[in-house]
């Protein structure tokens, strides 16, 4: 069992490994490669740098810093987590338990701009397998998205209902593993229903039809579940049962505490100013309440 698993190798992430490791509290680190840095391509605005450098420069930085320091760093995707009293953390490279998890997956995943999806969000278009897959038990329903976050969805899907299809709205699947579930690879045009969702529209090929009016084919579904790309802060915060604010962000306190114990969030996922030196400080924090929060749980036992 680990004292602290922390998710995500950008600022946030690694200032709280540099916390908990000097802590000593042993902290593994998995990170899925650069976030939001390998789009800054100069940075002159945080402490210390009288030369700007690069985001990808100062990423490969603080890794190096973090792993210097003892910090044990897995390479590999969270698809999820579960657990209340102590955690089960999922990922592409296994299970791994722990007493606390310190989530810094950076920022929001924007939806995909397919009409329908935030019309139907709640009356059918839902954000997270584990919250609303009950809603569907023996119903059709769609996942979108072509990745192992999305096939982690579908699996969660299939223990209530047979009838789960993996959309991939024209990408390519990448899934690093084999598994029954139908994939449908073709473009989507629309999600489509009256008052909920009733299914997904493709688009055509508009060359195809004589006037040019043709529709896509049409796929019945009650449910579409997004799980585009990876699984972010949001996305895992929201499977687990934390609040979220009213935009979207993890509801944290001053000491980065989540709503619920052992579960810290700092960074780009907790919302407000989105910057490193921000992301900098709720790390470090996070990392403090994280140490604070085993003490006290040893201190019980
Ligand atoms: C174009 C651009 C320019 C910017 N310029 C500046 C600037 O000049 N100055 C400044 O201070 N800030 C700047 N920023 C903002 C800054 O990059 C962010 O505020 C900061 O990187 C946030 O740190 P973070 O640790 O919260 O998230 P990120 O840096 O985004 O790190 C998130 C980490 O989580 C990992 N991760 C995500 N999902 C998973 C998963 N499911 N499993 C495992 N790991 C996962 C990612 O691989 C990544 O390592 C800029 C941002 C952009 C986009």
């Amino acid at each position: 069992m680990e004292n602290v698993i922390i998710i995500g190798g950008g600022p946030a992430g690694i200032s709280a490994a540099l916390y908990t490791a000097r802590g000593n509290l042993n902290p593994l680190l998995i990170n899925n490669g650069i976030g939001a840095l390998a789009k800054a391509e100069k940075i002159e605005n945080y402490y210390g740098l009288e030369q700007p450098i690069s985001g990808e420069e100062l990423y490969e930085r603080g890794l190096a810093q973090a792993k210097a320091l003892g910090v044990r760093v897995i390479d590999a995707q969270v698809l999820g987590i579960s657990g209340f009293d102590t955690f089960s953390v999922q990922t592409t490279a296994g299970t791994y338990d722990t007493v606390s998890v310190i989530l810094a997956t950076g920022g929001k995943r924007t939806a995909p701009s397919i009409p329908g999806i935030r019309e139907f969000e709640g009356k059918g278009v839902s954000y997270c397998a584990v919250c609303d897959a009950f809603f569907y038990r023996n119903r059709e329903v769609a996942v979108l998205g072509n990745s192992d976050f999305a096939l982690h969805e579908a699996e969660e899907l299939r223990n209530v209902t047979p009838s789960v299809t993996i959309y991939t709205n024209g990408r390519e699947p990448e899934f690093s593993k084999a598994h029954p579930i139908a994939v449908n690879t073709m473009k989507i045009q629309a999600i489509e229903g009256e008052d909920t969702v009733s299914g997904l529209r493709m688009e055509t090929d508009v060359s195809a039809s004589e006037d040019g009016s043709e529709t896509g084919s049409f796929y019945p579904a009650d449910g579409v579940f997004v799980a585009l790309g990876t699984a972010g802060s949001t996305e895992i915060a929201r499977q687990m049962g934390a609040e979220l604010t009213d935009k979207g962000n993890i509801r944290v306190t001053p000491e980065m505490e989540t709503t619920i114990p052992g579960l810290f969030a700092a960074g780009d996922c907790t919302g407000g100013l989105l910057q490193v030196s921000k992301a900098v400080y709720e790390g470090s924090m996070a990392g403090i309440s994280a140490g604070k929060y085993i003490r006290q749980r040893r201190a019980k036992a």
